[in-house]
């Protein structure tokens, strides 16, 4: 699957980008390129951004900088995106058994001496995998609906035929987003955590901000 689209790069892009930039770029100052930030299907933790989800991060992450390795990052590279998008997969299935969703991001980076390498790199294709960290409000499990963990279901179990998995509601926030250039040293992929509910903090909140901090230290 490919997680770095190329894009062509609209009069509204350059407005965009301009509007978010400190100095007013032209079109050959700029590298812009589209990323999968994320999608619909349930992932290796038995959990889903509901579409509706993938819509509430779409706002939340435009003006959010991504990050690629270390060697670059220690340089101060960074990618920031302009725009998102809910895209439709055509034809696709997620598990969970509705139409197939993703997140796209366009990202514009400032073309400078330092990250020629870098957008050629971007170019050739070698950076492809894409993680992303967000906070989200509510879980909820997919068999009958209540705050995840307060019902007897467990996500990965099927039940009736029916898998369990838990919809992560209502996102908070969007944090970075980052190439992962070395798959194997770090799992790719999504980074969730839920919010600490106002009035008590549940057991299943400190396993979520336990895993988000074992994320963190793998940058
Ligand atoms: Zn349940």
């Amino acid at each position: 699957m490919e997680t770095i689209v190329k894009t062509p790069l609209t009069p509204s892009d350059l407005d965009a980008i301009n509007a978010l930039a400190k100095t007013q770029l032209t079109e050959d100052q700029i590298y812009t390129f589209a990323v999968r930030l994320c999608d619909n299907e349930v992932d290796r933790d038995y959990e889903r951004f509901p579409r509706a989800s993938l819509e509430a991060l779409a706002k939340l992450f435009v003006g959010k900088s991504g990050i690629f390795d270390h060697q670059w990052s220690a340089k101060g590279q960074a990618a920031r995106l302009y725009k998102t998008e809910v895209v439709e997969e055509p034809g696709q299935t997620t598990g969970a058994g509705d139409s197939a969703w993703w997140l796209k991001g366009y990202a514009y980076m400032v073309r400078t001496e330092a990250n020629r390498d870098l957008i050629a790199e971007i170019e050739g294709g070698i950076k492809k995998e894409i993680s992303v960290g967000c906070a989200v409000n509510r879980s909820t499990c997919s068999i009958c609906g209540s705050v995840a963990g307060s019902c007897g279901h467990r996500r990965g179990q099927v039940y009736d035929g029916q898998l369990c998995f838990f919809n992560l509601e209502e996102p908070a926030d969007a944090y970075e987003w980052s190439f992962v250039a070395v798959p194997a040293q770090r799992k790719a992929g999504v980074v969730k955590a839920l919010r600490q509910p106002q009035e008590d903090q549940t057991q299943f909140v400190q396993r979520a901000k336990a895993r988000l901090e074992l994320e963190k230290a793998r940058f």
